[in-house]
């Protein structure tokens, strides 16, 4: 098969990567507004109650929980990070969310190889990610003037695609993993009743496939990438 041939199958295989993406994101939402509407039993907001799981497994004030504009965790700050709606909530959504969020912390704690080799490698990804065009297009015009140079620079631009690809291949486990912890904890401190820990599952599953379909979407711009330079490459 052609470059030509397997360039224009990537670039139909977006459209199936994109629908995917677009799904589970929508997924997502609709699950976190059906779950939020249902206080858990427990009766303590989110934040207090990882708080709480968190002083169990790792020790008092390890870890600091404040309201900020997305859920997260900082391994940096030891510091999770949880919106006002997540912070306050009672509802299994919430919960599951915030508990997710100490999962990563327990990760951080437990010394988790994948999120390590996650924090180590993300900054070369931020860079990979703010330079692979201009070693493209570098090494476009330079295939004009000196092929070799011109070959080193797209192969370089490739394996700088390839890292944002790599980040998100080590994000799905670690995530997965995040949640895996999470609902571990609710069984073993009785955190949710049997129905409201389906609920949570539901919520954390649904989560986890958006960081799927971001993979998925990542490997088939990764190989449309790859067929794009390689055209520039053999057309000379
Ligand atoms: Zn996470």
């Amino acid at each position: 098969m052609s470059i030509e041939v397997l360039y224009s199958i990537a670039i139909l295989l977006m459209v199936p990567a994109f629908i995917f993406v677009a799904i589970s994101q929508s997924k997502v939402h609709s699950t976190i507004n059906q779950y939020s509407k249902y206080p858990s039993n427990i009766n303590k907001p989110a934040h207090q109650v990882i708080a709480d799981v968190l002083n169990a497994e790792i020790g008092t004030g390890k870890v600091n929980i404040r309201i900020g504009n997305s859920d997260h965790y900082n391994p940096k700050k030891k510091e999770i990070v949880l919106t006002k709606k997540v912070y306050e909530s009672t509802s299994i959504a919430a919960i599951g969310i915030a508990l997710h969020e100490a999962g990563h912390a327990l990760q951080d704690a437990k010394g988790y190889k994948p999120m390590k080799i996650r924090q180590a490698i993300a900054p070369i990804v931020s860079f990979g990610a703010s330079f692979v065009w201009v070693f493209f297009i570098i090494g476009t015009a330079l295939l004009v003037a000196s092929y070799f140079a011109g070959a080193i620079m797209l192969y370089i631009s490739i394996g700088l695609y390839a890292l944002t690809t790599l980040f998100y291949l080590i994000t799905y486990p670690v995530e997965k993993d995040a949640s895996r912890r999470a609902l571990a904890i609710a069984k073993q401190q009785q955190i949710f009743t049997d129905d409201e820990l389906l609920g949570a599952e539901v919520v954390l599953r649904s989560a986890a496939r958006t960081y799927l379909a971001a993979l998925v979407m990542s490997m088939v711009e990764l190989f449309r990438f790859i067929l794009l330079a390689l055209l520039y490459i053999k057309r000379d």
